[in-house]
């Protein structure tokens, strides 16, 4: 009996061995990966197999972009040293990426290693780190050892002061990073071809980028970028893949509105462009802002004043139905007249009027005189092209009164 439960044991560890070893035609071992940010990947780890390969393949999937198929031929022993070119093919910062490798043999088997996941962070800095279920925050900033409290403190309340304009949920967890300066900050954008020009958030990825210099600003500092950012991560919360087609006066405006330390320049300049008749078209701002420094921050005052009105007039909710509006396809002059049932000028125009003090007659005659204008160079040269027709007519006249 006992020599039958040996044997039955032996004929199914064999079995299970066997059907390992077919299922175990490829091994992936020791798999690994480097990164070194802004230069390159190297992935590292052996391929073994007892069978003729005829082609590897490595996977690589960043969130939300396209696989990159990238073959490569292993050593002869199965050892794997790729290295992947971050300078010329760089990926999003901070993006999560994942990678597997394929191998095809002679038999026509075709085998797949796991799935490996990584983060694809700035690793030039020694982050300290605070995770809650909210967010992950990260900062590089040395030298305060309450900087930590002071940014938990900061970017609740600034989370507050945003859901108090668009009540929204956020997705959870929001990455934020600190970076020490704006240079630097900058540079991991320019290193990882990160499309931060339109601010420093990845709506999509829910990642945020700040700087704060350590010093007696850091905290207002905190709350004017935080707030900004997180505004941003809720917009595409309501909008999804339409974000980008919502006006930047509106997205702007409405980061600007959360900032609970606003930049102080923004008063100021708006004042100066009221003073001197400098204000700028809304519909100019509704593809992008000017691009350099005193347009750009003029259209930054602009959109934060005009939103505030918005809100005033039409509450959080209004504001809602004026980005499902966008969210619907309808360009930037449309969604204004569908949510509020007057066209983006006239609202415009209130706004001026209420609460830049703008001349009602003044800012009508500037609505109209472009129309004046038009009907100007259109009479004139018809004027002067008719003038000689009508001169001849005369003198053939005169000649026949002659006859
Ligand atoms: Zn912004």
């Amino acid at each position: 009996m006992r020599l039958l439960a040996t044997l039955t044991l032996l004929i199914s560890s064999l079995f299970s061995l066997g059907f390992r070893w077919l299922q175990a035609d490829v091994e992936f071992v020791n798999i690994t990966h480097t990164v070194v940010f802004g230069e390159r990947l190297e992935f590292s780890g052996a391929i073994e197999t007892r069978a003729a390969v005829v082609e590897v393949v490595l996977f690589l999937k960043p969130f939300g972009a396209d696989t990159q198929v990238i073959p490569f031929k292993p050593a002869a022993d199965g050892t794997v040293n790729l290295t992947y070119d971050l300078e010329n093919k760089p990926l999003r910062a901070f993006t999560p990426v994942d990678y597997w490798y394929q191998v095809k043999l002679e038999s026509g088997v075709e085998s797949s290693s796991p799935v490996y996941t990584f983060l694809y962070e700035d690793n030039r800095f020694d982050w300290q780190r605070q995770d809650s279920a909210t967010f992950k925050l990260a900062w590089a900033t040395t030298g305060d050892p309450n900087f930590g409290a002071a940014l938990q403190n900061s970017v609740q309340d600034s989370l507050k002061a945003a859901q108090a304009i668009l009540p929204a949920a956020l997705p959870t967890p929001v990455r934020i990073y600190v970076y020490p300066t704006a240079q630097e900050m900058q540079s991991a954008a320019r290193l990882a071809a990160a499309p931060w020009a339109a601010g420093h958030a990845s709506p999509d990825m829910g990642v945020i980028l700040i700087s704060i210099t350590p010093g007696p600003d850091a905290r207002a500092e905190m709350e004017r970028q935080l707030p900004h950012e997180i505004m941003h991560i809720l917009e595409y919360q309501v909008a999804g893949s339409a974000y980008n087609q919502l006006p930047t006066w509106l997205l702007e405006g409405l980061a600007s509105n959360a900032e609970l330390y606003p930049n102080p320049d923004y008063q100021s300049v708006l004042q100066k462009a009221v003073d001197e008749h400098n204000l700028l078209p809304l519909s100019a701002l509704c593809q992008d802002f000017p691009r350099e420094l005193s347009g750009a921050l003029l259209g930054y005052a602009q959109s934060g004043s005009f939103v505030r009105f918005l809100i005033e007039n039409f509450g959080s909710s209004g504001i809602l139905n004026l980005m499902n509006r966008y969210a619907d396809g309808l360009n930037c002059e449309a969604g204004v007249q569908a949510a509020f049932n007057s066209s983006l000028q006239l609202l415009e125009t209130r706004w001026q009027q209420e609460f830049l003090g703008l001349n009602a007659g003044l800012t009508a005659w500037k609505q109209v005189w472009p129309y004046f204008l038009l009907a100007f160079l259109v009479i004139v040269p018809l004027g002067l092209s008719i003038l000689p027709i009508l001169r001849k007519r005369q003198e053939i006249r005169g000649t026949n009164d002659e006859r």
